[in-house]
C-alpha cells in the first residue's frame, strides 16, 4: 500500500475518533431522552443550540474552507459526522438549508463580497436561512416560477408567493428564485436573489404537515426591496445557480442525515423482527439496500472531490431515488409489524416519509433525469 493512500485512513480514523469523543459529552441528554416528551418550540430550541454548539466544539461546516469559518475538511468527514451524529442521537440543527446549500452555492456561484457577509453567520449559527423556490402552480416544472423582481433604482422589488417553504418561521434570510427578465425565453429569465426576511412585504404563514409538525410555510413577498449586490451570479443567469443548489439537494450533505435515519429505523426492527423467520426475507433486503445508499453516498463523495459537476448530478439523482423509496418501504414495515409499543415512534416515521419522494425533485422527476442524462433515452 502506498504511503498516499494510508495517510488520509488514519486522518480519517483519528477524525472520527475525536468526533466520537465530542458528540459523547456534547448531545445534550434531555434531547436523547425526552425526545417523545419535548413540545415542538423546545425541540427548536435545542436544534438552534445545537448549531452554537457545533461551532464552539469546531464541527460546524466541516467541508467549508476555513477562510469561512469551517473546518476546510470534505465530504467523507461530513458524512462520518453525520453517521455518528446519528448513532449518538444528537439534534439536527436549523443552519441546515444555510451550511447545505446556501454555502456551497455562494462558494461555487456568489461573489467574494457575498461570501464573506453570509458565511460566517451560517457557520455560527446566528443566521437561519430558508429556500424559495416552489410557488403554488410552480413545483417540478420549477422553470415555470412567476414571482417577479423589477429591477428599480439600485436593486430589485420583489412580489410573488413561495410555498412549502421549509425553515421559513425561523429564517432571516432566503434565497429566493425570480423572474427578473419576463421578455426573455424559458431559463434565462429568472436571478438568484438573496432576500432579508426582516423587512417590511415579507409575510409567513405556517402549513402543517400530515405528521403534525410544523417545518414549512407559505411566503408572501410584496414590494420587498433586493440591492444588486444580493443577487447571486449574473441577471438571468438564475436557473443555472438553482441547478447546483438542486445537486446539492439531491446528493450532498443533506443525504448523509437521511441515511444514518434510515439506518437507525432498520436496526430498530432488526432488534424487534429480526429472530421472526416470515420477516426475514424482508428485513435482509431492507438492510442490503440501506448499505447500497451508504455505498452511492460515498461514491458521491469522491466524485465531490473530483470537481466533476455533471458527474455529480447524476449520481445524486440516483442517491435521492434509492434512499428516499427505501425509506418508505421501512417504514411501511414498521407500522404495519413493529410492536404496539412502537406504534408512536413508527406512525411519526411513516407520515414524515411520505414527503420525501416529493421535495428536493420527486421521484418522477428523478426518473427522468435518470431517463434522459444517465441512459440518454430519448425523450
Ligand atoms: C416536506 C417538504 C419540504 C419542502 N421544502 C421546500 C423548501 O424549503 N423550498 C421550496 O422551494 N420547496 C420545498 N418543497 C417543495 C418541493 O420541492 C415540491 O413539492 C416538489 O418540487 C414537487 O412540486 P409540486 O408539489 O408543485 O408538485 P407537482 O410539480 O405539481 O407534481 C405533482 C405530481 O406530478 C408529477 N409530475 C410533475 N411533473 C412531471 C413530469 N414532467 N413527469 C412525470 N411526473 C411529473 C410529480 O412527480 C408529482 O407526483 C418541499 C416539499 C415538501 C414535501
Amino acid at each position: 500500500m502506498s504511503t498516499t493512500t494510508v495517510a488520509p485512513t488514519r486522518d480519517i480514523e483519528r477524525f472520527a475518533a475525536d468526533a466520537e469523543q465530542f458528540l459523547r459529552s456534547a448531545v445534550p441528554t434531555r434531547w436523547q431522552q425526552g425526545r417523545g416528551t419535548l413540545t415542538s418550540d423546545e425541540m427548536d430550541e435545542f436544534r438552534r443550540q445545537w448549531d452554537f454548539i457545533l461551532w464552539d466544539g469546531g464541527y460546524s461546516g466541516l467541508s467549508i474552507p476555513t477562510e469561512y469559518g469551517g473546518r476546510g475538511l470534505g465530504l467523507a468527514e461530513e458524512i462520518i459526522f453525520h453517521v455518528l451524529a446519528g448513532k449518538a442521537q444528537a439534534p439536527d440543527g436549523l443552519a441546515r438549508v444555510g451550511k447545505s446549500l446556501v454555502t456551497p452555492m455562494l462558494i461555487a456561484r456568489g461573489s467574494e463580497q457575498q461570501r464573506a457577509k453570509y458565511i460566517p453567520s451560517i457557520m455560527n449559527g446566528q443566521e437561519v436561512w430558508c429556500q424559495g423556490f416552489s410557488e403554488p402552480q410552480a413545483g417540478s416544472d420549477l422553470a415555470n416560477i412567476q414571482a417577479r423582481a423589477r429591477r428599480v433604482d439600485g436593486g430589485y422589488l420583489l412580489n410573488g408567493t413561495k410555498t412549502w417553504t421549509s425553515f421559513a418561521q425561523h429564517a432571516r434570510r432566503c434565497f429566493v428564485l425570480a423572474q427578473t427578465q419576463p421578455d426573455a425565453g424559458r431559463y434565462r429569465n429568472l436571478s438568484m436573489l438573496l432576500v432579508d426576511m426582516d423587512q417590511p412585504g415579507v409575510s409567513i404563514s405556517d402549513i402543517r404537515q400530515i405528521s403534525g409538525a410544523v417545518h414549512f410555510a407559505e411566503t408572501r413577498f410584496d414590494d420587498v426591496f433586493v440591492p444588486d449586490s444580493d443577487r447571486v451570479g449574473e441577471d438571468g443567469e438564475g436557473w443555472k445557480v438553482a441547478m447546483k443548489v438542486l445537486g446539492d439537494e439531491r446528493g450532498g450533505i443533506e443525504t448523509a442525515a437521511r441515511y444514518v435515519e434510515i439506518r437507525s429505523d432498520v436496526d430498530a426492527l432488526l432488534a424487534v423482527l429480526g429472530d421472526d423467520p416470515q420477516y426475514a426475507s424482508a428485513l435482509r433486503d431492507l438492510d442490503i439496500r440501506t448499505e447500497l445508499v451508504h455505498w452511492q453516498l460515498m461514491k458521491v463523495a469522491d466524485l465531490d472531490s473530483s470537481g466533476d459537476e455533471s458527474a455529480l448530478a447524476r449520481a445524486g439523482a440516483v442517491l435521492k431515488l434509492m434512499w428516499s423509496e427505501l425509506w418508505q418501504d421501512v417504514t411501511r414495515l414498521g407500522i404495519a409489524h413493529a410492536p404496539v409499543t412502537q406504534q408512536k415512534h413508527w406512525s411519526y416515521q411513516y407520515l414524515e416519509a411520505r414527503a420525501v419522494t416529493i421535495y428536493g425533485g420527486s421521484s418522477e422527476i428523478q426518473r427522468n433525469i435518470l431517463a434522459e442524462r444517465v441512459l440518454g433515452l430519448p425523450k
